[in-house]
């Protein structure tokens, strides 16, 4: 019963090991032809987190109240206008914590990247570090940040990175009913799991996955009215503290096993959106 569901969720999610498989098409692959501006028209994500494209992107800006855009040059802090003014909106709610470190979100037009991911597709998904920053970056910083692990090798808390403003951080995006769910190490869900006292309900949007202990996935709900965005599977009901985060912690856990399958092709309405520029 505790296996069964992350193994579904591994295929599901298409993260799993990409080196070797086939670029479905051919077209979308090669990194020179990842069209680098925004397809025109109103904003649609287009299929699923792991498997669509975006039109009528949105770019959030490399610098603003409350946030910093981290490797500008990956051209990857594009979203749905939705998730744009989400970030926004985060930025200057947890402006008393820090200012939020973004990494990728989505390229113009959406679609498979060639590194990193296995979603990030539709721009509903972005990357935040854990870690915050006090004050403004420098080119170094922005263009080569410190990709600080927060757990420890014997699987706690990092006391020295992670802090009350950790907890904050994500307790506040996890709280936000514009959140369908947010990925973290299952070390972190554990810890978070052990600590959190009062109010709980927030855990269960906290999903166990393999990576994710420097930065955090935050994944926004379909947009109302993007009628061809598919919504990620239902969280199963409760914490998720008990008998599917233990899973995490066993040897078949260890490492992300392959799934086999090639990679489908992209939705037919991304086609357009995927050629060209
Ligand atoms: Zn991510």
């Amino acid at each position: 019963m505790t296996r069964r569901p992350a193994a579904m969720w591994i295929r599901a999610a298409g993260i799993v090991l990409l080196g070797g498989m086939a670029i479905a098409g051919g077209a979308a692959g090669a990194a020179d032809s990842i069209p680098t501006t925004p397809y025109p028209g109103p904003a649609r994500s287009i299929g699923g987190a792991a498997n669509g494209c975006l039109a009528g992107a949105q770019a959030l800006p490399l610098s603003g109240p409350g946030w910093e855009v981290m490797r500008p040059l990956r051209n990857r802090f594009w979203g749905n206008p939705a998730l744009v003014a989400f970030l926004e909106d985060m930025a200057r709610r947890t402006a008393s914590l820090g200012r939020l470190l973004v990494l990728d979100m989505a390229q113009p037009r959406g679609g498979h990247m060639t590194s990193s991911h296995g979603s990030h597709q539709t721009g509903v998904d972005a990357d935040l570090l854990y870690r915050l920053a006090s004050g403004p970056l420098s080119d170094e910083e922005r263009s080569a940040p410190a990709m600080d692990s927060m757990v420890t090798a014997a699987g706690g808390l990092d006391p020295v990175r992670w802090s009350a403003s950790q907890t904050a951080l994500v307790k506040t995006f996890a709280s936000d009913p514009r959140v369908e769910r947010i990925f973290v190490n299952p070390a972190i869900k554990r810890a978070l799991c052990g600590l959190v006292t009062g109010d709980r309900q927030w855990l269960r949007k906290l999903r166990p996955w393999w990576g994710h202990d420097e930065h955090f996935h935050v994944r926004i709900a379909c947009p109302p009215g993007d009628r061809d965005c598919i919504a990620g599977p239902p969280i199963p009901a409760g914490e998720g503290c008990g008998d599917d985060l233990a899973w995490w912690f066993t040897a078949d856990a260890a490492v992300p096993k392959p799934s086999g399958k090639p990679r489908p092709p992209p939705p037919e309405a991304c086609k357009a959106v995927l050629q060209g520029e």
